[in-house]
């Protein structure tokens, strides 16, 4: 981008600076000329102060502070804090210091400003620096939240600037910056307009196109939104009786950047924003709390309200002190929106709460300052942390750490913090802490008790990892994995060991099957497999074919097959035992289960012996290329192609080969005693899956009381010690409602 041309006319600054004192008049109990001189003997200050310098857009700089206090109107500021974002970059880009400002306005004013230049220092330096970023803008929020919030208004009026950045990464860094660090603050603080504003400008910069696009689509429903909330208005006023107040109905439309967000959780298939069921809300004003609950009581009896949606936030308020009653309900004008409607039922106090959050605590005194009256529990929680002096871990543990809303903090037993993203499991925590660590990881425990991998780590827990020289990283970790830096150490070491270990597995499997048929083993070089399927192969390709071998895609009898006759004659002779080859199965009718002999023929992901039923539209035969679909009760094998597959979800489909020969390993038998109900066997299963456990037999017996004793024999193809300990923590944690677990035999 060129520079923009540098504009030395302070004509649309003065006009602005103007309009931002006619807004303060209105809301500020004071006579305007006494809120004019405070406001514009400061403004003149600062725009001498800053004479000669220039933002980015080449516009005078004395228009970033006083476009920064218009994002701090709605929150109604005292003089002193509109002072002090005024002036917020003199102390650290002009020659004024503190004294200065001390000699020319309040105490107070000065104070914020020095507060707010040392906190330009700290500079976000990518995930690991967070906490002590964290720590420092704590530690300086603390001493007068008004540092904070001009902060936030001097980040916001950055972010909508951040376009004449001319350095992308580094408009990235600030858009991450602001997303993980001053919206997270924002939230906490209860300022939520200011949140969404700078998560909206996040938004935009870091995903220009998906912001334009829901942009448009919320704007393309704007009109019929209105006429709802037109219609819903006068139903409501409708069933209120007139003895209850109804200040105001409103409605608040979901930010671009939630919608943004829900949109990309798989779990639900939204594609456009009118998906969401609560895009908007409605919002009811009443006078008094009995009012709420009567407004609510009213609704929920002419309305059908939605089960485990309704929410007291009045008698349960956040810890950022919202408070409101949540319902959702059907059919409130059903001509116009189908969907159930959220609403939301407060009193004006709560209101106010809502929408500047600590901000509605500031008192007005007659000089025009303000002192915040009340802090949120929250506030006074940082307060006595920072006024305890703790350091580091201490420090962040104390303040239970729920700041970051995407982010967790754990421990290692030695009380190093390790931050990881929500969601994150052992996995990640581990190669957080060291990539030797994850590629041995064995078992992770918590205050001593062994976890599940795949179990979500929470905020302020300590986790220790026991490791093994001999343990490997497991495919399906890629899976439970949530940090890029865990997946790709896994993917490097499948990438290499795993080949290597395929190859192997590979090489044994074709030895001994040539050297049971042919009495000829494999050379050192496979040279039997250097032409192959008509082509000649190099050494890499050779090592190809082995990998298919022995990740179980290929049989042996196909690399016979692709031989040409001379090869096979030369290099292995003849046969010496005529291989039996699987006879096609029969037809089978509709639901029709496999007999007990041939359920071994089938391999499901990497697990055998699921009860499993053929599927009829394309009754796929031995050796056609199958797929595994999971269904409520039982599995349907259905052929690759089958054209049903298409309409089935792909995360209910797992490849499943054909297999019957079986291979050694270590067997281990658990009763596990349970209720009997739906899903469960695919819950069980689905454990099984994940820990490449084969099931070789299932045995249930009935017990009384609706009870069932599961008796599962399951086969490892490695050496598992850890096995039975890891996976009664897996069974226990992941189907909660196991009566009693049993280890029968391990062998
Ligand atoms: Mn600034």
């Amino acid at each position: 981008m060129d520079t923009p041309e540098k504009i030395s006319d302070y004509t649309q600054v003065d006009a602005l600076m103007l309009s931002l004192i006619d807004e303060v008049s209105t809301y500020m109990k004071k006579p305007k000329e006494q809120i004019h001189k405070v406001l514009w003997d400061t403004y003149i200050f600062a725009r001498e102060a800053h004479e000669g310098q220039y933002r980015k857009s080449g516009e005078p700089y004395i228009l970033h502070p006083v476009s920064a206090c218009e994002f701090l109107l709605h929150l109604k500021p005292d003089l002193v804090t509109l002072q002090s974002c005024i002036l917020h970059d003199v102390i650290e880009d002009t020659d004024h210091d503190r004294a200065s400002i001390e000699k020319n306005f309040w105490e107070e004013v000065a104070s914020i400003c020095e507060g707010l230049s040392k906190l330009s220092a700290i500079k976000y330096q990518g995930e690991e620096r967070t906490v002590e970023s964290l720590r420092k803008m704590l530690v300086a929020m603390v001493q007068d939240l008004r540092v904070i919030i001009v902060k936030l208004a001097d980040r916001m009026h950055n972010m909508r600037t951040l376009d004449f950045h001319p350095d992308p990464k580094k408009r990235e860094r600030i858009a991450l910056e602001t997303l993980n660090i001053y919206a997270p603050i924002a939230d906490r603080l209860g300022l939520f307009r200011m949140k969404i504003m700078l998560e909206t400008e996040c938004f935009r910069i870091l995903h220009p196109e998906d912001y334009t696009r829901i942009m448009k689509e919320l704007e393309d429903m704007r009109e019929e939104q209105e006429f709802f909330l037109e219609k819903a208005n006068a139903v409501i006023r409708k069933v209120i009786p007139k003895n209850i107040p109804i200040i105001e109905i409103s409605y608040r439309i979901k930010a671009p950047y939630s919608i943004y967000r829900k949109l990309l959780r798989k779990e639900y298939s939204y594609t456009t924003p009118r998906d969401l069921y609560d895009l908007f809300a409605i919002r009811i004003i009443t006078q008094t709390i009995p009012q709420c609950y009567e407004v609510l009581g009213i609704l929920h009896n002419v309305f059908i309200p939605m089960p485990k949606r309704f929410k007291d936030y009045i008698a349960l308020p956040k810890e950022n002190r919202y408070q409101s009653l949540h319902t959702t309900v059907v059919g409130l004008f059903p001509e116009v929106r189908s969907q159930p409607t959220e609403i939301q039922i407060r009193t004006p106090e709560m209101h106010l709460q809502a929408e500047i959050g600590i901000a509605a605590h500031f008192e007005y005194s007659e000089s025009g300052t303000s002192k915040n009256s009340k802090d949120s529990y929250w506030v006074q929680t940082i307060k006595e942390i920072v006024n305890h002096g703790l350091d580091g871990g201490d420090f962040m543990k104390e303040m239970h750490m729920n700041v970051f809303s995407d982010q967790i903090f754990v421990f290692t037993p030695k009380g190093d913090i390790i931050t990881l993203p929500k969601w994150a499991t052992p996995v990640d925590f581990a190669y957080a802490i060291h990539s030797r660590i994850g590629n041995e990881l064995a078992i992770a425990k918590m205050n001593g008790q062994v976890i599940p991998l795949d179990y979500e780590l929470k905020n302020g827990e300590s986790i220790q990892i026991v490791t093994d020289k001999n343990r490997k990283p497991n495919p399906t970790w890629l899976s439970i994995a949530k940090t890029p830096k865990a997946r790709e150490h896994i993917r490097q070491f499948i990438n290499s060991e795993e080949r290597n270990y395929f190859i192997e597995k590979g090489r044994s499997i074709l030895h001994s099957y040539l050297e049971k048929n042919y009495g000829k083993g494999l050379d050192k070089d496979f040279s039997i497999l250097k032409h192959l399927d008509g082509k000649t192969l190099d050494t890499k390709q050779k090592e190809d074919v082995l990998v298919q071998l022995g990740n179980l895609s290929r049989k042996p009898i196909s690399i016979v097959k692709a031989l040409s006759d001379t090869i096979i004659k030369e290099a292995l002779g003849e046969r010496k035992i005529v291989e039996e080859i699987p006879e096609k199965t029969k037809t089978r009718t509709k639901n029709e289960w496999l007999t007990q002999d041939e359920k071994s023929s089938v391999i499901i992901g990497k697990q055998k012996d699921i009860p499993y039923k053929i599927a009829q539209c394309c009754d796929p035969k031995m050796w056609d290329k199958i797929v595994w679909v999971i269904g409520q009760w039982v599995v349907t094998i259905h052929n690759f192609e089958c054209e049903n597959l298409e309409k089935v979800n792909l995360d209910r489909r797992i490849p499943a080969t054909w297999w019957t020969e079986n291979t050694d390993g270590m067997i281990i038998i658990i009763g596990c005693v349970v209720h009997d109900r739906k899903w469960l066997l695919k819950e069980l299963t689905e454990i099984f899956y994940h820990m490449e456990l084969n099931i070789e037999d299932i045995k249930i017996e009935v017990l009384s009381n609706g009870l069932r004793r599961n008796i599962f024999t399951l086969r490892s193809d490695d050496e598992d010690y850890y096995l039975y300990e890891r996976l009664s923590e897996r069974l226990k944690f992941a189907v909660p409602d196991i009566m009693e677990l049993s280890l029968i035999s391990i062998k």
